[in-house]
């Protein structure tokens, strides 16, 4: 946990917890996709009796904070990660690899078009993922 993360945290506005600050250093220093439980896994090697419960809770926190984003994939528990608002993931169904599509803002226009066209329903989160082959695994044959 680094004095960066922890600066991350301050300058969202929430109150930096040691568990908020390894829960959100495991994500931010990895960039990946992570369920609670491989999150609990790695925070707790750092700050022993850590319970997974904090760490939902912690990862709650961090959500309404605009950092971390959840995310549903296909056949797939719940996965985290640093990174805000709903936005599409590509899924390796060869390796499990999770990707995203190179457009950042893909995840706001496909969320401005649903509610575009859904007549006063507003749309606040979504859960798009494309599933299929990656370049690596296609290469391989
Ligand atoms: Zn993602
Ligand atoms: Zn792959």
């Amino acid at each position: 946990m680094g004095e960066r993360n922890i600066k991350a945290l301050q300058e969202c506005g929430i109150r930096v917890t040691p568990q908020r600050a390894h829960v959100w250093g495991v994500l931010a220093e990895s960039g990946g996709h992570f369920t609670a439980e491989e999150i609990w896994e790695r925070a707790g090697a750092l700050l022993p009796g850590l319970e997974l419960s904090t760490v939902y809770r912690s990862l709650e926190a961090l959500g309404d904070a605009g950092l971390v984003a959840e995310s549903r994939l296909p056949e797939g528990p719940r996965v985290f990660e640093a990174r805000s608002s709903s936005h599409p993931h590509l899924v390796c169904v060869v390796c499990g690899g999770i990707s995203h599509p190179d457009a950042d803002d893909i995840g706001r226009r496909l969320l401005e078009t649903l509610n575009a066209a859904s007549e006063g329903f507003e749309v606040s989160e979504m859960h798009v993922a494309g599933r299929g082959v990656c370049a690596r695994c296609a290469a391989d044959g």
